[in-house]
């Protein structure tokens, strides 16, 4: 595990600094930030007020918050401790085939929605993905196994969030056929970094942001009342950016290729899998949501990257309050209509504006 952590640890460092603020001093409010590794990602919080201990308190909290949900979904403590007894996702996966688990509200929620993605996606969002993950070996320390299309075919027959059967009432998770693996691993950091902001707006802070690993969270304006600058990563050159949104109250979250990946005779393969033919999905390079939500950022990042430009596109324009840039495997970018104002695209010769 901890092995695991260092993996990404300088990945993740390299996410912060480009996906971070650019520019400009703020007013004579204090600035108070932190930084911990959490949630296989470096998670720094920036806040801004009056108050330096309630800016403190402020932000231990929203770790804390952060660090329940990772506690829930986390899928690899080992069998029998108290981290896998305690993870809502362990129980569940115990259980598949057997019988319904009582699951916390949060969790709950998460499925709900990521459910209701399934559906809009016709299937390229499928939280019930872990047989593939495994296959592919992306838990595994490293990440190194190309399966034979047998093998995929085989882990497929368990790819099927249909089985997923939710109670609202009695707020139980049940999947319905043993061998199925849950994995809330493209939506749960999103969440979590929603919920961190939510307790910030609790203690009154106006301005913040909230980067977990690339998944963005600001609150409000910066304290200059300027807009927040967030460079979106070149993801053919993680020391160089595409463009810069300009936001304020809202999230962007990028799913992308080159985030965890492993190469075999030259061919990469990344993380992001195609619940259609089992293999990494390959229409996208990265794509960044933009949206006033994390969570549902988090999902429509991981939706949008399976569903390619073309048809990803055409999912986002039908979605309220929904903005998205993709960088396609055909080496252009893709902008949405409302995102024309917000997205600034730097000038460079390798990509090329889609009509
Ligand atoms: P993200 O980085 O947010 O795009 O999430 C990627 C993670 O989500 C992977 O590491 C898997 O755990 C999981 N995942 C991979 N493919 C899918 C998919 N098609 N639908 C839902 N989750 C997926
Ligand atoms: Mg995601």
């Amino acid at each position: 595990m901890i092995k695991r952590y260092f993996r990404f640890f300088f990945a993740a460092a390299i996410a912060a600094a480009f996906l971070s603020v650019t520019g400009c001093s703020d007013n004579a409010e204090t600035k108070y930030s932190d930084e911990k590794f959490l949630m296989d990602t470096f998670i720094s919080i920036e806040v801004y007020g009056a108050d330096k201990e309630v800016l403190e308190k402020a932000v231990t909290e929203a770790f804390a918050e952060m660090m329940r949900l990772n506690n829930l979904t986390d899928r690899y403590p080992k069998k029998g401790s108290d981290a896998y007894l305690n993870s809502d996702v362990c129980r569940i996966n115990e259980s598949a085939g057997k019988a319904p688990v009582k699951v916390s509200e949060d969790v709950y929620k998460m499925m709900e929605i990521s459910l209701d993605y399934y559906n809009k996606s016709h299937g390229a969002f499928d939280i019930a993905v872990g047989p593939l993950v495994d296959l592919w070996g992306f838990a595994d320390d490293p990440p190194h196994k190309v399966p034979n299309d047998e093998e995929i075919k085989n882990a497929l027959k368990f790819v099927n969030a249909d089985w997923i059967q939710l109670d609202p009432d009695n707020k139980t998770v049940f999947l319905t056929h043993p061998g199925m693996i849950l994995d809330l691993g493209a939506v749960a950091k999103g969440y979590a970094a929603e919920l961190a902001a939510k307790k910030l707006k609790e203690y009154g802070i106006e301005h913040a942001l909230v980067n977990a690993g690339g998944n963005i969270v600001v609150i409000g304006y910066r304290p200059n009342n300027e807009k927040w600058r967030i460079g979106v990563e070149d993801p053919r050159d993680r020391e160089s950016i595409v463009g810069v949104l300009s936001l304020a109250d809202e999230a962007a979250v990028t799913s992308g290729d080159y985030q965890r990946n492993f190469t075999v005779d030259n061919v990469v393969y990344h993380h992001i899998l195609s619940p259609f033919d089992g293999k990494p999905a390959r229409k996208t390079i990265s794509v960044t949501v933009v949206t006033k939500d994390s969570g549902l950022a988090d999902i429509l990042s991981t939706t949008l990257f399976v569903m390619g430009p073309e048809e990803g596109m055409k999912l986002v324009e039908k979605l309220d309050g929904v903005e998205a840039v993709f960088v396609g495997s055909d080496m252009k970018i893709y902008i949405s209509s409302g995102l024309k104002e917000k997205f600034k695209l730097k000038d460079n010769d390798k990509y090329q504006l889609a009509s």
